[in-house]
């Protein structure tokens, strides 16, 4: 008789897809279920964990970043093993994992973005905020890129968190920057920058806005910087007065706005304007590169639902800027034989079990969490206990399971067909070897760490001083 699944006998064997904290939380509360000895491979695209924690968060949000301290416990469990340096899709596919584990979670995040969709939109000096975030955070993919600060006037589209951290990097004094990790080819180019003014547009009004009120205040205290509201914006519609009533957020936001009205003077090098109800139209290019974008003023139109739609008015300017970062959205992308949901950028599923969109049906032992289940919102904490309620579905799904066979459940095989494939695959050892380095390099310069940028490099600093995973 086969033993049940997530004991000693016949440990649950699970592949994680992707080291972001969705991967993370998951692990965790995998290894926190009473009852059940699993044994977890974490897969992930660069020899660096930790997603979007190392690669999204800004570089001036430090203390945000020592929640990785949290996935290092994590990852001290013997039951833990990782593979960093193999693209699922790339390096190993869906169907050589099936035979090796009982469940598989997707946790790749959203790795692409949005798009305005209006005329001009792809000319060089328009670009997505997701290939900036990733340049200025030693991205390997965006490392190389190359953005002409030499405007002196930029515009940032959309109002959540991620176009704050972009607006805030351009006009922060990049001496401040310099004792942060950011990357060091980054820090090169702002120190040359000359942006001086930033534009901040959101299409709703400042109730709607989405970026949270701690962001929103350190602009007031950046150093050299003016922060401009246009008091029109703040003139609250009757729905949005109402909405602050339940609002704790939008209401803190409303206030601190209100107060950076009080400033008449605008003395300071550097400028953000925040321009609410204003949406982007057409991106108007010379010799094909960006030279203005043209501006359409909103009005909010309450909908059948309640909620409030922008509504353009007819009433245009154009914003004399240089460089355009659109931050609308961030998107998955479809893993190969996984299913996807292209409407909403996810992979489909039902309490974070994968399902096939046409016929609504589960498939077998495939889950997924984080972004890439719900989407790209929330910040690092959310991904908790969305991650709990996936591993809870893993769980009450296991008695139905059969289970891989027997004679595929050693640990060993996947090293062996890694190796057979040739890959370089970083373990987490491997990692803190490049992780003491970047912090000694960083050491030096009074700064958290300095970043490897590039794979190559990365993999050849850990090879210097190779230790095996056990
Ligand atoms: C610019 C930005 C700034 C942010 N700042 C903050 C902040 O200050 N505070 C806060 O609380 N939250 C912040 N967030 C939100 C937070 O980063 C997310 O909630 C969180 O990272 C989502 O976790 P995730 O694990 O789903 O995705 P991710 O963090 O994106 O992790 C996905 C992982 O999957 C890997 N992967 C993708 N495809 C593959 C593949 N095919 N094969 C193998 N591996 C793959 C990636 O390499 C990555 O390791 C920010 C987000 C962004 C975009």
């Amino acid at each position: 008789m086969e033993q049940t699944l997530g004991t000693a006998a016949r440990p649950l064997r699970v592949a994680i897809i992707g080291a972001g904290p969705a991967a993370f939380y998951a692990v965790d509360a995998l290894f926190k279920q009473p009852n059940l000895l699993c044994q977890v491979d974490m897969f992930n695209r660069f020899p660096t964990p930790y997603g979007l924690v190392r690669e999204g968060v800004a570089p001036d949000h430090e203390s945000i970043k020592t929640v990785t301290r949290v996935y290092d416990k994590t990852a001290t469990n013997p039951n833990f093993r990782y593979f960093g340096n193999v693209t699922f899709g790339k390096d190993v596919h869906l169907d050589e994992l099936l035979p090796l584990y009982d469940q598989i979670i997707y946790a790749v995040g959203a790795q692409s973005d949005r798009r305005m969709g209006i005329p001009g939109e792809d000319l060089a000096g328009s670009y997505p905020a997701t290939i900036f975030v990733g340049w200025y955070n030693g991205h390997p993919d965006y490392r190389d890129l190359t953005f002409d600060l030499s405007c002196e006037r930029v515009a940032v589209v959309g109002n959540g968190n991620v176009a704050m951290d972009v607006a805030r990097i351009l006009v922060t004094d990049p001496e401040a920057l310099a004792a942060t990790d950011i990357a060091d080819h980054a820090l090169q180019a702002l120190r040359q920058s000359k942006v001086k003014e930033v534009y901040l547009l959101g299409r709703r009004g400042p109730v709607q806005a989405s970026f949270t009120n701690p962001e929103l205040k350190e602009f007031g205290e950046l150093e050299g910087v003016d922060v401009v509201v246009d008091p029109r914006d703040l003139e609250l519609d009757p729905a949005s007065e109402e909405a602050l009533l339940t609002d704790k957020n939008a209401t803190r936001n409303v206030t601190t706005l209100r107060r950076y009205l009080e400033n008449t003077e605008y003395t300071r090098p550097r400028k953000v304007f925040f321009k609410f109800l204003t949406s982007p139209v057409e991106v108007f290019g010379k010799d094909g590169r960006v030279s203005g974008l043209k501006v359409e003023r909103n009005r909010l139109e309450v909908q059948n639902d309640g909620t409030l739609r922008a509504k353009g008015t007819g009433q245009t300017e154009v914003l004399d800027v240089g460089l355009i970062f659109r931050s609308v959205g961030y998107r998955g992308v479809a893993l190969n034989g996984v299913p996807f949901d292209e409407k909403t950028g996810t992979i489909p599923n039902v309490a974070g079990r994968v399902i096939n969109l046409a016929t609504g049906e589960q498939q077998a032992g495939q889950y997924v969490v984080g972004w890439a289940k719900r989407g790209p919102s929330g910040i690092i904490g959310t991904n908790k206990p969305d991650s709990l309620s996936t591993v809870q579905s893993m769980v009450a799904d296991l008695a139905e399971m059969p289970g891989i066979a027997d004679s595929k459940r050693d640990r060993a095989l996947i090293e062996q067909l890694l190796k057979d494939k040739g890959l370089d695959y970083v373990t987490f050892p491997d990692w803190q070897v490049l992780n003491e380095h970047e912090i000694g390099l960083g050491k030096a310069q009074n700064r958290p760490r300095v970043k490897c940028t590039r794979v190559d490099e990365m993999l050849e600093i850990i090879r210097q001083r190779a230790t095996p995973q056990s």
